[in-house]
């Protein structure tokens, strides 16, 4: 039996080790921390409970994939649709609570900011077109490989291209729909998703819309990390072995083939390996030597994170799961992103309560906060400085949207940053997602899932094709897992 080493247990190392053990092969995941999902893990504060990471859930169908594909029922992983996609702040005091689905949505979209609702619905409408075009061509197929892009959907995605807005920027295409400057903003927002910026990201973006307000973001019951937990359940049940505290430091080959792994505690030979760090760190520490593809890897970052996770000991009526207090200048946000890297006096702040709809997760007469402004990568600036600075901006801008004072109401807390998201994930310079995808051509600068020089190498995860988030990760699994199936003959 053929043996596989997964290097990392994010949401592609899980996924790629689910998929990889289905097809027979003997998988083993190494995993550097001792916690597996990467990512997507859990802490307790007290009596808080905080989702570390990720927050936005889409396409939970993905997961149900993983379920369906390993004969069991949907039921081992239950979650809820929100009716609510998210609720908005802007800096002028209005407040607009979008809710999921495209009719509601449009109607949303008239009453609070008086655009037609008829236009809306068509723009959203051809979003929804333009995601379900790209999906089989793009988002479940490598784009290196011919034969996988080259099927009956490729029409139908070459007779939309007029439609994507592969060459005009997001803010633009926005500003171009809407009359008013708030629904373009909210939309823009979506650029975040992948780290990006709305105002050099292609417009061809706009389909995360199409996950975000059409279809509405889920909610794993038992919180985020239950995607991960459910993950790691099933490789047990397929016979994946697990090294928790084991970081893996060299990808041994031979004749340009894969000939195994060397970690902090062993040498292991193996005929396949899946990368699900991140790329850039698996050619810099794992293939010294290794031809270094310095195209793709030199791209611009995707932006990083600061994370408060705070025990609030009171309720906010006024508050979501999903709540957004956008920036009143939001271009000058991303132009202290991405160009002069540096904190943003007032950026626009997310706050996600898991307690709104998960009763265990906070005391009674309190709530759980995850409260996360986008910031720049890691470039050796004063961090502590940073998050002191935007620790105090978002009490002051929370508590005037409020109207109360939110500083004696934190109970607990803790925070990330940059830093920490380089320490403990491996990410690059703290960046989340790998490549921004701030150009035109950003798809088509994404790491392959396997390598051109190494046979029986792959990558799974956030920082290859297609690219940032749990379903584009989940997604990666499933062309990693089609691309092994190819080169090794299996069925
Ligand atoms: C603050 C924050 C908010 C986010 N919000 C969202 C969101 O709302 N929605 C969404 O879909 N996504 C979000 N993301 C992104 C999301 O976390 C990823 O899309 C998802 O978790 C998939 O990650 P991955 O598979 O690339 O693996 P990762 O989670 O990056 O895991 C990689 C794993 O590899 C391990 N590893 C690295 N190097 C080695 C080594 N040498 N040896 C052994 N192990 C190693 C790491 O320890 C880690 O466990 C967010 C991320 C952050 C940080």
């Amino acid at each position: 039996m053929m043996k596989v080493a997964v290097i990392g247990s994010g949401i592609g190392g899980l996924s790629s080790a689910i998929r990889l053990a289905k097809l027979g092969l003997k998988v083993s995941v190494f995993e550097a921390n001792e916690f597996v999902g990467g990512k997507v893990n859990e802490q307790w504060l007290g009596s808080y409970r905080f989702d570390m990471g990720p927050s936005v859930f889409t396409e939970p169908e993905l997961i149900e994939e993983l379920l369906t594909l390993v004969n069991k029922d949907k039921s081992v992983f239950p979650y809820r649709r929100l009716e609510e996609s998210c609720r908005y702040f802007f800096e002028d005091g209005q407040q607009v609570v979008v809710p999921s689905g495209m009719e509601k949505v449009a109607e949303t979209f008239q009453t609070a900011f008086g655009e037609s609702s008829s236009r809306t619905f068509r723009f959203l409408n051809r979003l929804s077109r333009n995601y379900q075009a790209l999906y089989p061509v793009f988002i479940e197929a490598s784009l290196h490989r011919r034969k996988q892009w080259m099927n009956r959907g490729i029409w139908k995605a070459i007779a939309r291209i007029p439609f994507y807005g592969m060459t005009t920027s997001m803010s633009k295409v926005n500003r171009r729909q809407f009359k008013n400057p708030k629904s373009a903003q909210l939309l823009n927002r979506m650029a975040t998703y992948n780290g990006s910026s709305p105002y050099r990201t292609p417009g061809l973006l706009n389909i995360i819309s199409h996950l975000e307000l059409n279809e509405g973001p889920a909610m794993p019951v038992g919180g985020m990390a239950r995607i991960s937990q459910t993950l790691h359940q099933l490789c047990l049940e397929l016979g994946v072995t697990f090294y928790l505290g084991e970081r893996v430091e060299e990808i041994r080959h031979d004749n340009q083939q894969v000939t195994g792994i060397r970690t902090t505690k062993q040498d292991f030979p193996c005929e396949l390996v899946v990368s699900n760090m991140d790329v850039h760190f698996t050619y810099e520490r794992l293939l010294k030597g290794l031809h270094y593809p310095a195209k793709i890897l030199n791209q611009e970052k995707s932006s990083s994170a600061i994370v408060f996770y705070w025990g609030m000991k009171t309720n906010f009526d006024q508050l979501g799961v999903h709540n957004i207090f956008f920036a009143k200048d939001y271009r000058a946000e991303f132009d202290s992103i991405f160009k002069t890297k540096t904190c943003f006096a007032d950026p626009t702040i997310y706050v996600h309560i898991t307690s709104k709809v998960e009763k265990a997760d906070a005391p009674e007469e309190g709530e759980n906060w995850f409260v996360m402004v986008n910031a720049p990568i890691n470039v050796g600036q004063d961090w502590d400085e940073f998050v002191s600075q935007t620790r105090q901006s978002c009490i002051a801008k929370l508590s005037k949207a409020l109207g109360k004072d939110i500083a004696p109401y934190i109970e607990v807390e803790a925070h990330t940053d940059p830093r920490k998201i380089e320490a403990v994930y491996f990410g690059k310079q703290g960046s989340i997602y790998g490549n921004s995808s701030n150009s035109a051509f950003s798809a088509f600068y994404r790491h392959p899932n396997f390598s051109k020089t190494l046979k029986g190498l792959y990558f799974a995860g956030v920082t290859v094709h297609p690219g940032g988030g749990i379903p584009l990760a989940l997604n990666s699994a499933k062309i990693v897992a089609r691309c092994v199936k190819e080169d090794f003959h299996l069925s």
